[in-house]
């Protein structure tokens, strides 16, 4: 069935993943928060990402660098004068709109009236460092993360023996001033980037950039779960590319508004570190031992959008079932909502659930079981309705397993653990819980 947008929007609400922001105030266009889901979730993907890009490479170092950066950076890499989307406004309504985004660019799709002629409005956000507010202490919210990997290209190479091919990863907020956000957390102005830049010896650009391509794809099917079907690749068109760029392909999720962006990758030639060496003044070329050659590395971008990302785990997860499920333990009668997401992302992976309540020794049983078992899973302990109920609440919000303690338990220190998307059920000793979980959620 196909899941509509409005669905899943309300559905993220209804459970705690993502609110609107400032949402006692009316909201505010363009930002949202992450609840107590949604933080477990968005910090899932990072990790993963941040693991696959980092700890499981020997090529690829971290970095934190700052959002507000010395402006000239922005000079230097052309935001300042490139990083801009046409406008048009309305002279009726004066509704703004992205004029590459409409189909008829003279007529306000809102309420008929003539557009103007599209200007360049930059995307940055702008803001003034100190207590004076004049152009000189002008400064900008990162619209990217990678310009703070390229200004710290010279410090990894001083003082990381990097040889290269080698990257920096970094995940952090950037901000992008967009005319028209919309399609909930699709477009923000306020979000987070994974970006890696991938520095190369110029000559294998093309080799790395198909190897990077694969592997990116491969990490969305593989360590998020995201069904093949609804990825693919588009090539860009020569005159889409982006200033710096002299290649490009997107990775695109089948939402249900259409195949959109999820991930870019972009072959950046030396653009970035000339453009940084000739504005800083300083040295940032390469120095090759074996060859006795001095060049400025070629570089090769992976950068994806946490939020979308996010939203892309939610919607292939995201699954109705008519009439609900029957079993031999288990029969719904009513729809079901399920969060089908692969276990290693699920915010929550082991719900501990006392058949009844205030029994004594069930509850001190299942309480134990849940302190054993929270050292090493995100768990969460639930007495509250009939288990199945509690077994549906838990299926909503993607929990893979739900373990229940009952008056077997006191003799035989067994469990019976559940799984979310086939309801079977096995019976577990508790001595066992946590290496077969481990194995089953990180290895299988
Ligand atoms: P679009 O064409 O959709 O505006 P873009 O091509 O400008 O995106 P990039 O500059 O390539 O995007 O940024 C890399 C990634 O950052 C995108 O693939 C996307 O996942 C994320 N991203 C960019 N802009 C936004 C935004 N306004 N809100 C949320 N994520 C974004």
């Amino acid at each position: 069935m196909e899941n509509s947008f409005e669905k899943i929007v309300s559905f993220t609400k209804r459970r705690g993943f993502v609110f609107q922001s400032s949402d006692i105030y009316g909201g505010l266009g363009g930002f949202y928060d992450f609840g107590p889901l949604g933080v477990e979730l968005k910090r899932n993907i990072k990790d993963s990402w941040w693991n696959a890009m980092t700890r499981k490479r020997d090529d690829i170092v971290g970095l934190d660098s700052s959002i507000v950066m010395n402006p000239n950076i922005w000079k230097a890499s052309g935001h300042t004068e490139n990083f801009s989307d046409p406008l048009s406004e309305c002279k009726a309504c004066h509704k703004r709109f992205r004029t590459d985004h409409l189909d008829d660019k003279t007529k306000c799709p809102e309420c008929g009236g003539e557009l103007t002629e599209a200007r360049n409005f930059n995307l940055m956000f702008r803001t003034f460092i100190g207590p004076v507010e004049d152009s000189a202490s002008i400064a900008y919210l990162r619209p990217e993360t990678a310009q703070g990997i390229f200004v710290n290209y010279k410090n990894i190479v001083d003082t990381q023996r990097v040889k290269l091919p080698f990257g920096i990863a970094q995940i952090g907020k950037a901000f992008r001033n967009e005319i028209t956000p919309g399609n909930f957390i699709f477009r923000l102005r306020e979000f987070e980037q994974m970006e890696m830049e991938y520095f190369v010896k110029p000559g294998t650009e093309n080799e790395v950039f198909k190897q990077i391509v694969e592997e990116r794809m491969n990490w969305y099917v593989n360590d998020l779960g995201i069904k093949k079907e609804n990825l693919r690749i588009r090539y860009h068109e020569k005159e889409e590319l982006a200033h710096y760029a002299i290649g490009c392909v997107d990775i695109e999720y089948n939402f249900p508004m259409g195949w959109s962006e999820i991930e870019g990758i972009a072959s950046r030639g030396n653009y970035d570190l000339t453009q940084h060496q000739k504005c800083s003044g300083q040295d940032l070329t390469y120095y090759e031992e074996a060859t006795k050659e001095r060049f400025i590395p070629y570089v090769i971008e992976p950068s994806s959008g946490v939020e979308r990302v996010f939203l892309a785990c939610l919607c292939d997860a995201y699954t109705e079932i008519e009439g609900g499920r029957t079993t031999t333990t288990e029969s719904v009668k009513e729809t079901e909502f399920l969060l089908k997401l692969n276990k290693k992302i699920a915010p929550i992976k082991v719900a501990v659930l006392p058949l009844v309540k205030n029994k004594e020794n069930i509850t001190a049983k299942a309480r134990e079981v849940y302190n054993l078992l929270k050292g090493c899973f995100n768990c969460q302990y639930d007495e509250v309705g009939a288990i199945g109920r509690r077994y549906r609440r838990h299926d909503e919000i993607g929990t893979p397993y739900a373990i229940t303690i009952d008056f077997e338990t006191l003799e035989d220190s067994a469990v019976t653990v559940r799984y979310r998307d086939t309801m079977e059920q096995k019976r577990i000793k508790i001595d066992d819980l946590i290496s077969i979980l481990k194995k089953e959620i990180y290895e299988d």
